[in-house]
């Protein structure tokens, strides 16, 4: 994509707010807002990181008193001449200004397009552009660290080591060609299998911590599940502090999957209430059922919730393999019904989901299966789909070239092997080339206008 300087508009913050920023970027954007803003001297007079106080005008008719903030290129997000004008936030205003603006010479800016430009002017890399619309979208303090650790870089800088060094291993390689003549090998092959194997070792841990990355962005999935009528639907409705789903001594009430969320201790979970298991003829419980089955598949973590009146009333074993890196949490339920005396075993939590009573060590629990420790201090933890596929692809191809090392390839074909390792990595910040533009369509076309 080639850069394209014209001068682009957009409200930057929704609508409904007191206030709305409209903001202004491009070759051009300082005199555009100078033929629609009216304060002590014009904005092209201005310098860089500098507030006027104005009015927005059409002739003699005033249309609001405005705020107007001057960014000097390249000193601006996007790198160009920017301004952006703080008005009421009134929707007439803000489709007045709009339209004044676009009458000025500017044009509605793209989704993203903001942003596209700040990638293109070197000021961020994808993935630190993704993080921006991560950011904005944030939810909990986990998942709002997670975006403000990938904006930083610190993730960038990682991935550029990786791929410098597979740079340099290539260049290595290939010097080794011009003295093919004289049988000498610069990149000593032993050296070089311990720096493809380190490297492959960081693109593991990257991908390992998709699983725990993508749970804080999409929320983490908790499947509650067990018999009939233990209670699973109040204890839904408990965590949510609502009446959200239908409770009733009647076994096989809860048929769908109900899925609701809440912030825990910084971290957003996906509650889902599921249909009790047991053996039935009712067709439709039974899709219930089947449905529990695909919910305990999807979670991260299980409460398997058992009534303390009727311990053996238990779901058969069988139905629950979990995979490993899925966390069981073996609830007990109607502490406040259960007979004198009862204690919880070992490993176990107790609780009265009517009541309210060890909801507190529940939530605990939930909070502590999910390891956010590493996120809060910059650890770099991948939850970009696009990433882990990109590091996916990188691992197959690294797999491959240590499998040409060791066939002893020469060094032209083991070279060959080792690019697209370089440009797999490369894909995922886009500073090896300028992504194509099908790539940045995908990426920009989700975030919001003004961004
Ligand atoms: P589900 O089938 O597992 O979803 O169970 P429900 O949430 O529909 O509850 C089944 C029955 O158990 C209802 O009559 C609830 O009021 C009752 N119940 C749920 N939690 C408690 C509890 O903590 N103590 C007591 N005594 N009853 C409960
Ligand atoms: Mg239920």
């Amino acid at each position: 994509m080639i850069p394209d300087h014209d001068t682009i508009v957009a409200p930057a913050t929704a609508p409904g707010g007191a206030i709305t920023v409209v903001r202004v970027s491009g070759t051009e954007a300082l005199a555009c807002c100078d033929r629609i803003f009216r304060g002590r001297e014009p904005l092209a007079a201005a310098a860089g990181y500098t507030v006027h106080y104005g009015t927005v005008a059409e002739g003699d008719r005033t249309i609001d008193d405005v705020l107007a903030t001057v960014f000097r290129a390249p000193h601006s997000y996007t790198g160009e001449d920017s301004v952006e004008i703080s008005c009421h936030g009134s929707r007439y205003i803000v489709a007045e200004i709009l339209r004044l603006l676009l009458a000025a010479g500017a044009r509605m800016a793209a989704p993203g397009e903001f942003t596209i430009r700040a990638y293109l002017a070197g000021k961020i890399d994808l993935s630190q552009a993704e993080a921006v619309a991560d950011l904005i979208a944030s939810s909990s303090r986990a998942d709002h660290a997670l975006a403000t650790n990938q904006m930083r870089g610190g993730y960038s800088e990682e991935l550029e080591g990786l791929r410098d060094k597979l740079l340099q291993l290539t260049s290595l390689l290939e010097l080794e060609l011009d003295f093919s003549e004289e049988d000498v090998e610069f990149a000593d092959r032993t050296a070089l299998r311990e720096t493809m194997e380190r490297i492959g070792g960081e693109i593991d841990r990257l991908r390992n911590s998709f699983a725990l990355g993508n749970a804080i962005k999409e929320g983490v999935a908790v499947a509650i599940v067990g018999a009939p009528n233990v209670g699973k639907s109040t204890l839904l409705n408990r965590l949510l502090n609502e009446d959200r789903a239908m409770v009733s001594e009647i076994a096989g009430t809860t048929r769908d999957v109900i899925e609701e969320q809440a912030n825990i201790g910084g971290v957003r979970f996906r509650f889902l209430d599921t249909a009790g298991i047991r053996a039935t003829g009712d067709r439709l419980e039974r899709m219930g059922i089947e449905r529990t089955m695909e919910s305990i598949r999807r979670a991260q973590v299980v409460i398997r919730l058992l009534d303390a009146r009727d311990l053996e009333g238990d779901i058969p074993a069988a139905e629950f393999t979990l995979r490993q890196e899925q966390r069981l949490l073996t609830v007990i339920n109607k502490l406040d019904a259960a007979p004198e005396g009862f204690r919880p075993m070992k490993g176990t939590i107790g609780i009265s989901a009517r009541r309210g009573d060890g909801i507190e060590a529940l939530c605990r629990a939930l909070r502590d299966a999910v390891d956010t420790e590493g996120v809060y201090h910059g650890e770099t933890v991948v939850s970009n789909s696009r990433h882990y596929e990109a590091l996916t692809a990188a691992r197959q191809s690294l797999a491959s070239a240590l499998e040409g090392l060791d066939r002893g390839l020469p060094a032209d074909l083991l070279s060959e092997e080792i690019r697209p390792v370089i440009s797999r990595l490369g894909e995922i910040t886009g500073r090896g080339a300028i992504a194509p533009d099908e790539v940045l369509e995908n990426i920009f076309s989700k975030f919001c206008i003004g961004k």
